[in-house]
């Protein structure tokens, strides 16, 4: 029979569930997988109940409620001052994911050019391809996976169409400085090009603060900025995306969008509105929680031998187990989850570059509880 398209049909099964499955497989804490426990804002959930009645349940418009397009502006004019036309520069889609999907096909010409930071997010590389995208791809050297400037300007040319910007970083928990964001601001401009930039755990930032990269000079008309509810609400199955463009990017989006989803859950999109306005102590609360969380996590795993790299925001924690094991990442994850009864996530999964580095992904965003149990289950190693 005929070949199917070898770049989606050649793809293995996410690590995300991978280690998903494992984890349930051996009864394993799952600290692998990148999604909350018990966060979920109550007030969100009913605001989602009472939608489902008085909302409705049928197609909403295709750009997105009104009532969320309006709270995302006002969200961003709050918190970073943006002035953004609810009605011409913002979209509602089914996730990030879609956003970034949509937003590929969108901007991406074969053969056009795009730079990716390693280790980077699973869904970019296969997404970017299959748009007829060639990534170049720019490596980030622990500890402090500081920008590489040099390697990051020649990978700059003449075909470069957009840079993959995502900041507070997954898997890395970095969050790019100021003085970082200035100097790929400096880039796209001296090349005439894009930043496509996944913005989907600003408000998880536990040390210093985000500043989106549109909000620097001369960048408002030149990124596309994507957030998620399910990131800043803990509700990761509900799948709510949002871009910010300006109406020449964001008309392209939306015109891939209403092939690829079309729409989005009418009564969840109407919940996250109400959640976007909350006042600034929700926004502050959430980070607080993750930063105890984070803190939890970290003694647990020090406890445990392993060495906790630094980070400033996400759901993750960089763990380094040289001196616990000789083993590849994955098939120290392998062992951890059989032996230890903890799944992890190996860092080497974010990077089509072979790594051996000795380092696993945890995700802290869970229960004291939880977190307490992996610490047990973990402190034997060390011995
Ligand atoms: N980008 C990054 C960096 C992520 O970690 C995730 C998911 N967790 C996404 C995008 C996808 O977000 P969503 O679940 O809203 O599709
Ligand atoms: N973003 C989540 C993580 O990094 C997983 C999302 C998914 O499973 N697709 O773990």
């Amino acid at each position: 029979m005929k070949a199917l398209n070898p770049g989606i049909a050649g793809l293995g099964t996410t690590i995300f569930e991978t280690m998903s499955r494992l984890a349930t497989e051996h009864g394993a804490v799952n600290l692998g997988q990148g999604f909350p426990e018990g966060l979920e804002p109550p007030g969100l959930v009913a605001a989602a109940i009472s939608a489902f009645a008085s909302v409705g349940n049928q197609y909403p418009p295709m750009p997105g409620l009104p009532a969320l397009r309006r709270a995302a502006a006002e969200h961003d004019s709050r918190f970073y001052g943006l002035d953004l036309d609810w009605r011409t520069e913002v979209l509602v889609t089914s996730g990030a994911t879609e956003a970034l999907a949509a937003t590929f096909l969108a901007l991406i010409e074969p053969g056009d050019e795009v730079i990716v930071l390693e280790p980077a997010y699973d869904s970019y590389l296969p997404m970017i391809r299959r748009a007829g995208g060639v990534p170049r791809i720019v490596r980030l050297a622990a500890p402090a996976w500081s920008l590489p400037r040099r390697e990051l300007a020649a990978a700059f040319g003449p075909r470069t169409k957009f840079l993959l910007l995502n900041s507070p970083h997954n898997p890395l928990g970095k969050v790019f400085t100021d003085d970082e964001l200035g100097f790929v601001a400096e880039l796209l401009a001296r090349h005439d090009a894009y930043a496509v930039c996944d913005e989907v755990y600003e408000h998880i930032v536990l040390d210093g603060t985000h500043r989106p990269l549109m909000t620097f000079p001369g960048m408002r008309d030149r990124c596309i900025r994507i957030g998620s509810a399910g990131k800043t609400f803990s509700v990761t199955g509900w799948k709510v995306g949002i871009v910010a463009a300006c109406p020449r990017l964001l008309g392209p989006v939306t015109k891939a969008h209403q092939y690829l989803a079309f729409s989005t859950p009418p009564a969840l999109q109407a919940a996250v509105a109400e959640g976007l306005g909350w006042p600034n102590a929700y926004f502050t609360g959430l980070a607080d929680t993750l930063r105890q969380r984070k803190a939890l996590l970290s003694e647990g795993l020090a406890e445990g031998g392993f060495r906790v790299l630094p980070s400033d925001g996400t759901y993750f924690i960089v763990a380094d187990y040289a001196t616990l094991s000789d083993l590849p990442p994955m098939e120290f994850c392998a062992w951890l989850v059989r032996e230890a009864g903890v799944a992890a996530v190996p860092l080497s999964a974010f990077s089509e570059t072979p790594t051996a580095d000795p380092l696993v992904r945890f995700c802290f965003a869970k229960t004291e509880a939880t977190l307490a149990e992996a610490a047990r289950r973990l402190k034997p190693l060390a011995s």
